[in-house]
């Protein structure tokens, strides 16, 4: 996929920050959403080696694309396998691994790069709804998010807190 597809269109894809969404499925169809999640979550269960090849062939590609293979793979799937609810992870793992929605994992923040502890975004819980407060920079996916939510193409979106 990462020489054949991805390198002849990256560059322009880059300039106009139009991720081709071709990609979701291709990347879906070569296991690259969760390699290791077993086929009762709708995953290829592979083994962590064949996970390691397959993100360092999209590297190849490109380092971003590969990014958003691994957020999704690692830092949303692997919390929702390892410690979600066994309805969590029927509800949301075959729908991650299909790619057909996209999550991500937000740390980073301008003013607290490598420094979990100063984190200021906080979330309160107000009864019937919660007041999630702060800012975010540099998140992988996140404009996947916040372009399919205010398209409206996305049913569901994930806050793991
Ligand atoms: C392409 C890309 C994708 C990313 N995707 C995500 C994502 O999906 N989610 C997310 O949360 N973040 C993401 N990030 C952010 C990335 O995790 C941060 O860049 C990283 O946490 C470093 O923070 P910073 O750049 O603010 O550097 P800083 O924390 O400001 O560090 C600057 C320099 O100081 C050094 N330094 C920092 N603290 C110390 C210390 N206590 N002692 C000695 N040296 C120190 C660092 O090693 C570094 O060299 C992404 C970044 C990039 C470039």
């Amino acid at each position: 996929m990462g020489k054949k597809e991805v390198t002849p269109i990256v560059e322009e894809a880059c300039q106009t920050t139009k991720f081709p969404k071709q990609w979701f499925k291709g990347l879906a169809e070569i296991g690259a959403f969760g390699p290791y999640i077993p086929a009762e979550y709708g995953g290829p269960g592979l083994d962590q080696i064949s996970y390691g090849l397959i993100m360092q062939e999209l590297e190849r590609g490109d380092s971003g694309l590969r990014s958003t293979a691994s957020v999704q793979s690692s830092l949303v799937m692997f919390p929702i396998y390892t410690y979600g609810s066994e309805e969590q992870k029927k509800k949301y793992l075959p729908k991650l691994a299909a790619g057909d929605i996209m999550g991500c994992f937000g740390l980073t923040e301008p003013d607290h790069g490598s420094n979990p502890s100063g984190m200021i975004t906080n979330i309160k819980d107000k009864g019937d709804h919660y007041l999630l407060n702060g800012a975010k920079m540099w998140i992988s996916n996140s404009p996947l998010l916040i372009s399919q939510l205010f398209g409206q193409k996305m049913k569901q979106v994930i806050f793991v807190v």
